[in-house]
């Protein structure tokens, strides 16, 4: 099933073929049985099926067609929202607590090489450059952000620079900013060819993705799980990882009503002329700057400016864009002036109220996770590692993620419905110096 505007985005005109698969008919038995064919549960069906064990992932839609061929393939060791310490102090008791919330932290600094190894080990095709990410500081204020953030990240190993105004200007090419500081092990990749490459690599290895094959339902059979599709096909295992995140639907109870489904709209201009492309984000591979309406840039290997930004309000979202983020690129960049935008897509960014990354087990042997907050093409590609290993005996206590009961939002149906309007809120607080 293809959804248009899956279909209308530059990653999927421009990403390698994916690898054939078919929908699931009849039943099949596997050790697990994943749900969702995006970064989290690729790339715990690789590591299972590395490790001999077999996976089987089922997809409603395409490789990919949730967030995870959608996104600005903007690799980011960070956390969007929350602070690092903020983090460590608020991991409760019953979750772990500091040990648990630093170990989270942790596997997060590390997140961007975690992925780009993986990259490099499996050969995976994907126009990935580790080049750093660089975050700019959108007034003179934030620029203490920057330096609180390149302490609390320093501490933990991650290769961070401060930048001063020359510096940001030097690695942005922009004078827009006021400083701000850089993560070398960030980067980017194209997130289509990515999340494909995922899945020929677990392929490879054993692992069998179906994809038009929506799950409707998790029950146990006997000592087994099973999982079955809208089409009348089964998968019977031991146990289950349910990798939909902010595409979660009723399939899981309440676990749709833990997260929102935040649209983010992604834009990417006609190839730009040589000289100017070679002026853009000299010094790093992607690039987004400290706003809550956040202004994030990077370039395709044919240079043209993958950016984007979000709506309050979503009706003519096309012609609005085109105006709106061409003016900011305009202002941004001056030498692009408004550029014409040959693609515009969106998809769906899971947020949670509390900015954190949620992990659940929500019986006994079936996981799941929610709540990149936009920074998930690391984190996921660690998520569904760590659900691999769960899956293969390793303790959840000795797992770097705190676990939580689900916890749905008291009026997620009301909040869902003016999520977009917390953009409003955003843009209100960029304007407001930032005050440590
Ligand atoms: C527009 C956008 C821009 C972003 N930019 C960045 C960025 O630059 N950097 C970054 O780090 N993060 C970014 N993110 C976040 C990142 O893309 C996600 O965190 C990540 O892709 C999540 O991967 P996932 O595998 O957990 O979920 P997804 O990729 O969303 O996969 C979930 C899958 O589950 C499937 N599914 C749902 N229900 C069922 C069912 N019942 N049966 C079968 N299949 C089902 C869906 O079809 C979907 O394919 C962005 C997200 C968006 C939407």
């Amino acid at each position: 099933m293809n959804d248009p505007v899956f279909a209308q985005s530059f990653w999927y005109a421009s990403a390698p073929v994916a690898p054939v698969t078919q929908a699931l008919e009849g039943e099949v038995t596997a050790d697990v049985a994943i749900v969702g064919a995006g970064y989290t549960g690729l790339s715990c069906a690789l590591y299972l099926a590395e490790a001999g064990a077999r996976a089987v992932v089922l997809e409603s839609g395409e490789i990919g067609s949730g967030a995870s061929g959608r996104n600005n393939g903007q690799v980011i060791p960070t956390f969007s929202r929350i602070e690092p310490d903020a983090l460590v102090a608020s991991t409760p008791a019953e979750q772990g607590g500091r040990a648990k919330g630093e170990e989270l932290v942790q596997l997060v600094a590390d997140s961007a090489t975690f992925t780009f190894d993986l990259i490099r080990k499996h050969g995976m095709d994907c126009d990935a450059v580790q080049r750093g990410w660089v975050q700019p500081a959108h007034t003179p204020g934030r620029v203490q952000l920057a330096e609180q953030r390149v302490a609390a990240w320093a501490r933990r190993g991650a290769a961070v620079e401060l930048l001063d105004r020359s510096g940001i200007e030097r690695v942005t090419g922009s004078r827009f900013w006021h400083g701000g500081w850089m993560n070398r092990s960030g980067g980017c990749l194209q997130p289509l060819a990515y999340c494909r490459e995922l899945a020929r690599v677990a392929m490879a290895k054993g692992a069998l993705v179906f994809t038009g094959s929506r799950a409707t339902s998790v029950s146990r059979q006997g000592t087994r799980w099973r999982v079955s599709t809208a089409a009348g096909g089964a998968v019977l295992a031991e146990r289950v990882v349910i990798a939909t995140h902010a595409y979660s639907n009723g399939l899981w109870p309440g676990l749709a009503r833990t997260v929102f489904p935040v649209n983010s709209y992604q834009m990417a201009t006609v190839p730009l002329p040589e000289d100017v492309q070679r002026s853009l984000l000299p010094g790093a591979a992607a690039c987004s700057d400290t706003q809550g309406d956040l202004h994030f840039f990077r370039l395709s290997p044919e240079g043209r400016l993958v950016t984007g930004g979000g709506l309050v309000f979503q009706a003519d979202y096309a012609r609005r864009l085109r105006r709106r983020i061409g003016e900011r690129v305009a202002r941004v960049f001056p030498r692009v002036g408004i550029p014409d935008f040959d693609f515009v897509w969106h998809g769906a960014v899971g947020v949670t109220l509390d900015s954190r990354p949620h992990a659940h087990e929500l019986a006994p042997g079936v996981l799941a996770w929610v709540g990149c907050n936009g920074r998930g093409v690391a984190l996921a590609t660690c998520a569904g590692a760590h659900f691999a290993r769960a899956c293969l005996g390793t303790p959840l206590a000795q797992l770097p993620l705190p676990f939580s009961p689900l916890a749905q939002v008291v009026g997620h149906a009301i909040g869902k419905r003016i999520a977009s309007f917390a953009l409003a809120l955003f843009r209100w607080r960029d304007k407001q110096e930032y005050r440590p």
